[in-house]
């Protein structure tokens, strides 16, 4: 074995004398002029990407790009908000973009590093008339257009439906993206993150209202069991109001006040792990 190992570097070396190897410097086939030898190839690997990370850029399509390609922020792809929408890839899949921030799901920290980030153009709330956030919709051209882009993504990572997240999943105490009027449902029934069996909620809602609501505790339970950073010690703190209104935008966009009510854990006790 390592006669032939020699052998065969040996011949590389050789080959290299000719006069391609002239023409080419006579490099060998790996930085430096080292012979890296790549014939064998290891069944024990995996793609470092194990979460996908869905935002708005809370900007129009120019500034988007400026933005994520020349500043200190940055995502994988972006989908411009055009009546026929363009995908751009920002940064190498094999790289790490700059999408996640301060982030955790699942136990993991630092997205960053185990993430494709994909943001798609939207300006995100804009203060109504009656003073409220007012959120503004997707294209159905830009859902469809990300649809395509994750089946794609998702196949070739390997990426879990549990892991499919918004950026407010895993980040609840400070971002909104990609917000209540992105489309969940629609993703989930195209094969792509998670929902919920409604039938099911929908009856635990009817028993929930007639008897009593589970305790702080048993939200607390659920919410971590999803994936969600939250503190197991019972007590409604700030934290744990954060990740049910994360939970609220993504599963029950409609009211995501951060109340303990049935529905939400109706809706909760009826999601998949
Ligand atoms: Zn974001």
């Amino acid at each position: 074995m390592a006669i032939a190992r020699w052998q065969r570097t040996w011949q590389l070396r050789a080959g290299c004398l000719g006069l391609a190897g002239l023409l080419a410097g006579c490099a060998g086939t790996g930085p430096q002029g080292l012979d890296i030898d790549t014939s064998v190839q290891a069944l024990g690997q995996s793609s470092r990407v194990r979460f996908l990370v869905l935002h708005y850029t809370g900007s129009g399509n120019a500034q988007s790009l400026k933005v994520l390609s020349r500043g200190q922020v940055s995502s994988h792809y972006l989908i411009t908000d055009e009546p026929r929408p363009r995908v751009y890839r920002l940064v190498d899949e094999h790289r790490s973009a700059w999408h996640a921030g301060q982030s955790q799901w699942h136990g993991r920290t630092w997205l960053n590093a185990s993430s494709i980030g994909i943001e798609i153009v939207n300006p995100g709330w804009t203060t109504g008339a009656d003073g409220k956030p007012q959120w503004h919709p997707y294209s159905d051209a830009q859902i469809e257009t990300l649809i395509a882009l994750m089946r794609d993504i998702v196949q070739r990572h390997g990426i879990a439906a549990r892991d499919i997240v918004a950026h407010s999943d895993i980040a609840p105490r400070r971002k909104w993206d990609p917000g209540p009027l992105f489309p969940w449902k629609r993703l989930a029934q195209a094969g792509l993150g998670r929902w919920y069996d409604e039938a099911a909620a929908a009856r635990l809602q009817a028993e929930y209202e007639a008897g009593t609501v589970p305790d702080v505790a048993w939200f607390q339970s659920q919410l971590h069991r999803l994936g969600y950073a939250v503190p197991q010690h019972g007590v409604a703190d700030e934290q744990t109001v954060k990740a049910l209104v994360a939970f609220q935008l993504r599963y029950r966009p409609s009211d995501y006040e951060g109340r303990f009510d049935a529905q939400s854990a109706a809706i909760l006790q009826s999601l998949p792990d």
